[in-house]
């Protein structure tokens, strides 16, 4: 069991107060909040071993790259993956996506398939909007029933010759769905296409293992993960990121320069050019650390704890409806109360402390399919209480006698 109270000392932000009341942080969804190992370590970095890496014979460049590889080390390690080169540095989730989808764009020709969810998130949208349009590639959409699950009947029958890449998310922001990826990849694979994880949600609650997955991508964020912002990373298989063409150009990522031609570096550097987020990288593998010390079983306990616990207690108010019930789900509630706008209740209970999230979460067709504006988004961290869910539905109660 976690001692939670321990747990939140290590966050210096959670004992804060915002608007006069006691911060109760409901948006980890959106991003988590950073444990004072974390935000040690990146001022330890600049106080000590700031350098550039992977260039200069010197001293400090060294031990900032040492600590850069041992940090891509650790992340090899946590995920599983075969070879530390197979994990390229990101800024981001945003950043991986793309990475993959510009260099699928020396690979697909007009009418070949790709296949995206119905309950992804707009940046796992968008980049594959854009390659369709490069390369005449068509877009196929996964559908989703009304519980937030995907359909994997619907799923077999788009699968065809033509289908080249399948892109999924493991855990959908908006709903909390845990979607049956194991199975996605195997059938992906069945047809002769590769496949993409978009990890973001996933990550934050639990230790994917790439191998056993047998996915060809998978790609996350590090500030969801008591990590940095301007931090990510993208796994590929070695196979596929020899295949795909290098994203940017620039220094590091070469072998020689002439005007005539430029060869590229072996992976990882192919993927990274110019200087990186070093001390980013680097802090990115002590959140990492971090997790593992509190302990995925730890935190799954509690994170469900927090859902039985926080779905109870919301269904007591009147009017209040849950989208996104399905079967397999995370710390992640969404919802609604009839005839109000979600947006008039996040801001009534900011004032309160409450920090929820309002609106579309970066999944519009979602709110689509629910025909609805948007909801209110509560998303639990190990490092949350009961106690605050307590709070959040006295202040949702009161948002609600104002407004009606
Ligand atoms: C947060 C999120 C993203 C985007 O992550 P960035 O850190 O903004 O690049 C993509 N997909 C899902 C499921 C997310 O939750």
């Amino acid at each position: 069991m976690l001692d939670i109270n321990k747990i939140r000392a290590d966050f210096p932000i959670l004992s804060q107060k915002v608007n006069g009341k006691p911060l109760v942080y409901f948006d980890n969804g959106a991003t988590s909040q950073k444990p004072q190992v974390v935000i040690d370590a990146i001022s330890k970095y600049y106080q000590e071993i700031n350098a550039n890496i992977h260039r200069g014979v010197h001293t400090l460049s060294q031990l900032a790259t040492d600590a850069y590889e041992i940090s891509r080390g650790k992340i090899q390690k946590h995920i599983n993956a075969e070879f530390a080169h197979e994990v390229l540095f990101t800024s981001g989730t945003t950043h991986g996506i793309n990475l993959v989808t510009n260099g699928f764009a020396s690979i697909l020709k007009e009418g070949d398939e790709i296949l995206v969810s119905a309950l992804e998130h707009h940046s796992n949208i968008v980049p594959w909007q854009m390659l369709c349009e490069k390369t005449g590639a068509v877009l196929r959409v996964i559908p989703m029933n009304q519980e937030g699950e995907l359909i994997m009947e619907e799923y077999d029958k788009l699968l065809s010759s033509k289908t080249k890449i399948v892109t999924v998310n493991h855990i959908s922001n908006a709903l909390g769905t845990v979607n049956p990826i194991k199975y996605m990849i195997d059938k992906a694979h069945a047809v002769g296409a590769a496949i993409l994880i978009d990890g973001a949600q996933a990550v934050p609650h639990l230790k994917p293992d790439v191998q056993e997955l047998d996915c060809d991508f998978y790609v996350f964020s590090g500030h969801k993960i008591c990590g940095p912002t301007g931090t990510g990373i993208l796994y590929g298989k070695e196979a596929w990121l020899n295949k795909l063409p290098p994203y940017q150009g620039g220094g590091e990522m070469i072998k020689e320069v002439s005007f005539e031609k430029t060869t590229y570096a072996e992976l990882p550097h192919k993927f990274e050019a110019g200087t990186p987020n070093v001390a980013g990288g680097i802090v990115l593998g002590t959140a990492i650390d971090y997790m593992n010390e509190v302990g995925f079983d730890n935190i799954q306990q509690q994170e469900k704890e927090l859902l039985e616990y926080g779905t109870k207690r919301l269904l007591e108010i009147e009017g209040l409806k849950i989208f996104g019930t399905a079967k397999e789900k995370t710390s992640v509630i969404s919802f609604n109360i009839e005839g109000i706008h979600p947006y008039d209740i996040g801001t009534i209970v900011d004032k309160l402390g409450i920090a929820v999230r309002t609106g579309h979460h970066c999944a519009q067709p979602i709110m689509t399919f629910y025909d609805i504006p948007g909801t209110i988004r509560a998303s639990f961290a190990f490092y949350n209480t009961t106690e605050e869910i307590d709070m959040m539905v006295a202040a949702i109660k009161r948002a609600q006698m104002m407004l009606s």
